[in-house]
């Protein structure tokens, strides 16, 4: 059974500030083990898209930074490109976004690598032989840092259900080839009863595979390269895969072999840590942010990626849902948020991850003041 550790966000003096939790969790998670003098140390972080407020806070990020270099690490702070069209799909316009959004020297300390360059196309292929994927597409940066931060934002996710260190990991660290060939066999499709025509998923699209005609959305199949992005920047939620299971169960599944390839052999080198706090349904790749579906939770550290995962998913479950946030059902404590503001089982990718050695779904949680 692994350990996950644990601090709500309760404060009533200094010593209980956000950040002085972070470096008592980082402690006692022994993060420090995976570090050793002069290692360059990947802080995997999602910057948030351009419009999105969900993110993590920098400062935040800043004593993640500290911490490393306390261990005599050298950090950056890094994520690979997009596979769709928004503010962070080349390295420019990601540099720019990462720092519009407070991700400069001047606040966290630390430079931003894009992981896979320029245009995505800086790439390590790890041989794994799984059951959707020969090799993984990694992200060059991921693969040559000798040790793995990753610190992650806990929220909603249309194909995974949640977002969590694994979806962080796996999907954040693929290149570009690697993100569509996670994406590749979803086929969207439009249900027109809600569609309102906006184009905002004409012009994310990067297969070109959209038009809006007649004020609804029409998907040129031929086109189509499954990226499944316009599922994400729709905000009426008119875009749906065909096969809800088979979408989702092969999507999850493939999250998980990335992250099984870039620990592959070295996962003795990765520390997690995830912050339950503005769990919005939808991913920090949204251009907007939804009010929290539960409270703001806390914050976890592990070295275990499936155990941080579980406990921060359950976590969520246990708490009361927000009456005015996108839930429409599961308010009790207890009751399956994600799978209410998604109607499919994102349990797979914890099972499937414990299947390939990754970590494991039962943990003990304990507490940090
Ligand atoms: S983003 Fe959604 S609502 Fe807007 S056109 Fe596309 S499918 Fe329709
Ligand atoms: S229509 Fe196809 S290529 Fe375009 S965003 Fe949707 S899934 Fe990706």
């Amino acid at each position: 059974m692994s350990e996950v550790y644990f601090s709500n966000l309760r404060a009533s003096s200094d010593r209980e500030k956000t950040v002085e939790k972070v470096s008592r969790l980082f402690k006692r998670a022994k993060l420090a083990d995976a570090i050793t003098d002069r290692d360059l140390v990947a802080i995997k972080l999602h910057f948030g898209e351009s419009g999105n407020t969900a993110f993590l806070r920098p400062q935040l990020v800043q004593r993640v930074v500290e911490l490393v270099e306390a261990e005599g690490g050298r950090p950056f702070l890094t994520d690979s490109n997009t596979l769709y069209v928004g503010s962070r799909s080349n390295a420019v316009d990601h540099l720019w976004t990462a720092a519009r959004h407070g991700f400069t020297y001047p606040v966290v300390n630390a430079p931003v690598v894009i992981a896979d360059g320029l245009k995505g196309n800086s790439q390590v292929e790890v041989d794994i032989n799984q059951k959707h994927c020969r090799t993984a597409k990694i992200g060059a940066a991921a693969m040559e840092a000798s040790a793995v931060m990753c610190v992650t934002h806990l929220k909603g996710h249309m194909m995974t259900g949640f977002g969590g260190a694994m979806k962080n990991l796996g999907m954040g660290f693929g290149s570009r080839a690697g993100k569509l060939e996670m994406h590749s066999g979803m086929r969207p499709k439009v249900n027109e009863s809600v569609c309102r025509g906006c184009g905002n998923c004409a012009s994310h699209c990067p297969g070109n595979a959209i038009q809006v005609k007649e004020r609804k959305s029409v998907i040129n199949e031929k086109k189509c390269i499954g990226c499944g992005e316009c599922l994400v920047v729709c905000q009426f939620a008119a875009m749906e895969p065909s096969d809800w299971t088979m979408d989702t169960t092969a999507l999850q599944e493939k999250v998980v072999e990335y992250c099984y390839a870039i620990t592959k052999g070295r996962k003795e080198k990765f520390g997690y840590i995830t912050f339950i706090m503005d769990v919005s349904p939808y991913c920090d790749c949204a251009s907007w942010s939804d009010v929290g579906i539960v409270p703001n939770v806390g914050i976890l550290a592990s070295k275990d990626i499936v155990s941080i995962d579980q406990a921060s998913a359950d976590l969520v479950n246990k708490q009361m849902g927000a009456r005015e946030s996108a839930l429409t059902g599961a308010m009790k404590p207890g009751e399956d948020k994600f799978r209410n503001l998604y109607d499919f089982d994102w349990h797979g990718q914890l099972e499937y991850a414990e299947k390939l050695g990754l970590g494991e779904r039962d943990y003990k949680l304990i507490q940090v003041k």
